[in-house]
């Protein structure tokens, strides 16, 4: 009998411990295991189709967009670290809206999103790269996020990280790397942007808000002008500029 009530205690026990266990109501969560550790990078080669951008000197930005895009993500993957997914906001040339950039970036929730332009200036003389963020000073929701009104104002979560961020860039473009040949040969073979360095400033770019994680604008130089015009067609500084992003990008994601 003793035996008996120790028993239906102890099955009462089992199955009480059994309910505490057993799963909440609903799909149970996926764990994408394989992806869990890895840190995304978002490139957007911005405008695309019928968007060209900027149309000057026989060039258009959606043009140079997408290819120092591509390098870019090519040179991170050629480093082979297993721990960062590259993911570019589109792969050809095609007409894409900025929610879809947007939206794509924070399903994938990204570590940083670095958004490639090129820029116009009616002064011959102003030349160079520029990186704009958004700081805290200003903000604005942007006639895209109508579109998108839960992202509105999410940009106002990053300005210091923003700032890093876009210190980051500044200070890689500025750098001197050892090519990969230069490695390779072992030499002291130097790449520097021939590009100039027209630095950063505090904006509310379009282009990223509504982009919930750190984010930054590259203007990669003016498309009207002689000189950017004919250094932007050239593949050699398009790979140097993608060299220096890349170790900026790496370096950001990697120690954050
Ligand atoms: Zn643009």
């Amino acid at each position: 009998m003793r035996v008996l009530k120790i028993c239906k205690i102890t099955i009462i026990l089992i199955f009480a411990a059994a309910c505490s266990f057993a799963a909440p109501a609903g799909a149970p969560p996926v764990v994408d295991l394989e992806n869990a550790a890895k840190k995304t990078i978002v490139i957007d080669a911005a405008h695309g189709g019928a968007d060209w951008g900027v149309a000057a000197s026989g060039l258009y930005e959606k043009d140079i967009t997408l290819k120092l895009a591509k390098k870019i993500k090519e040179k991170i993957l050629e480093t082979k670290n297993e721990d960062i997914k590259v993911l570019l906001t589109r792969e050809e040339d095609k007409t894409m809206p900025t929610a879809d950039r947007v939206g794509l970036a924070n399903a994938a929730k990204a570590q940083v999103f670095i958004s490639i332009h090129c820029d116009y200036d009616r002064r011959e003389t102003v030349t160079g790269y520029k990186i704009y963020y958004y700081g805290g000073k200003k903000q604005s929701v942007a006639p895209e996020t109508e579109t998108m009104p839960e992202w509105g104002n999410v940009q106002k979560k990053y300005p210091e990280q923003n700032l890093k961020f876009a210190k980051m860039i500044e200070k890689f473009m500025k750098a001197k790397l050892l090519t990969e040949k230069g490695i390779d040969k072992g030499d002291e073979k130097i790449d520097e942007v021939r590009l100039k360095d027209r630095g950063m400033a505090e904006a509310n770019p379009l282009s990223v808000n509504g982009v919930d994680m750190p984010a930054v604008v590259f203007e990669t130089g003016n498309l009207n002008t002689k000189i950017d015009s004919a250094l932007l067609r050239d593949d050699g500084v398009l790979n140097s500029v993608a060299t220096h992003i890349k170790e900026a990008l790496l370096n950001y994601v990697l120690s954050n």
